[in-house]
């Protein structure tokens, strides 16, 4: 079972003011959290007892949601509290990684959560940047979003189609027919690739370097820079990318660019797939990641390039332990 939590404030205590700002909240809370509204059980909502014109629970059910089961209370008057202000909670049967949502006045209520923060960790492949993602967001309580994923799922949706993976005008066609969707379960992203979990089939060996040359041109490019950027506006997260520092969001306020040396990185790549059960040849691995990194960055539109106010880390004889460390040290000097 999870819990979402929510907050609002109206203007004035009008009957349009609650059900605009609780369609307007409750709107909010199903997108951020990519839920479907059959699965939300029930909704509690407390108003301020400044507010009397409605019932927020009725303004839900209005907005929708009269599938759930719906409450609404008063709290108690609370000296300088903050005024006309409704919150809420949602409880949904599957366990979620939570974004709770604060919106209007109630803003200030949750600083730490609507004060957004994004940290961009670009890099070339295998230099560490998932591991270290992952850790951050984790210790953070944000999302990690895996760009590259999403540009292995649209080399993996050519690959499928059978297309010749330099064929741009027919990638840009097949592009127009893409359904990409970024889900989250118990903190771990999914990638959604028409309808199927390919989380693990965008990692086999061969989706790499095809990524790496469908991803140059502008129409998959855009379409990709797009998505993230909508993903990156509504809550705190990690991106791992490329272009993240550069492109995507050029005005992150913590940006570092993460390295290490080839033979160094090819190791890492090596012992990750094996792990995972692949058979792969160290010095072609290593070969392959010399090859993706020159085709990723000399490509024409966003390459691999360290922003100029990224940190740069090298990695190379540093433990992901310390790499998020220092990290962590970097994000306190300048919050
Ligand atoms: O990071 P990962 O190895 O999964 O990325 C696969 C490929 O996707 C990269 O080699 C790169 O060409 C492309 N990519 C990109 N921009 C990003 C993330 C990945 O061009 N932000």
């Amino acid at each position: 079972m999870t819990v979402i939590r929510g907050a609002t404030t109206i203007k004035q205590d009008t009957k349009e003011e609650i059900q605009s700002a609780v369609k307007e909240l409750l709107d909010q809370i199903v997108s951020c959290n990519h839920l479907k509204r059959d699965e939300i059980l029930s909704i509690v909502f407390s108003s301020t007892s400044d507010i009397h014109s409605y019932y927020p629970a009725k303004a839900a059910r209005e907005a929708g949601f009269e599938g759930s089961s719906l409450f609404s209370a008063m709290e108690p008057e609370i000296e300088g509290s903050l005024k006309l202000c409704i919150r809420v909670m949602l409880f949904v049967e599957r366990n979620i990684k939570t974004v709770p949502v604060y919106l209007r006045g109630a803003k200030n209520l949750r600083k730490d959560i609507t004060q957004r923060m994004n940290i961009a960790l670009d890099g070339p492949s295998g230099s560490g940047k998932s591991t270290v993602a992952k850790q951050l967001a984790k210790d953070y309580d944000i999302l990690y979003l895996d760009t590259g994923a999403m540009y292995r799922a649209c080399a993996l949706k050519v690959l499928h189609a059978a297309i010749d993976v330099e064929d741009e005008s027919k990638i840009c066609d097949l592009m127009r027919t893409l359904d990409l969707n970024i889900e989250y379960e118990n903190g771990m992203q999914k990638t959604i690739l028409d309808g199927e979990d390919v989380s693990e089939k965008i990692r086999e060996p061969h989706v790499s370097m095809a990524a790496s040359t469908v991803s140059k041109f502008p129409c998959v490019r855009k379409k990709m820079v797009e998505k993230q950027r909508e993903i990156a506006s509504k809550m705190s997260c990690v991106l791992d990318g490329r272009d993240i520092g550069t492109c995507v969001l050029p005005d992150a306020q913590f940006k570092f660019y993460l390295t290490a040396s080839p033979e160094v990185r090819a190791k890492r790549r090596y012992d990750e797939l094996t792990a995972k059960g692949f058979s792969v040849n160290f010095e072609q691995l290593k070969e392959e990641i010399i090859l993706r990194d020159k085709q990723d960055s000399s490509r024409e539109m966003s390459p691999l390039k360290q922003a100029d106010d990224a940190v740069l880390i090298d990695s190379s004889d540093m433990t992901i332990d310390e790499v998020v460390a220092l990290i962590k040290r970097k994000l306190q000097e300048k919050i």
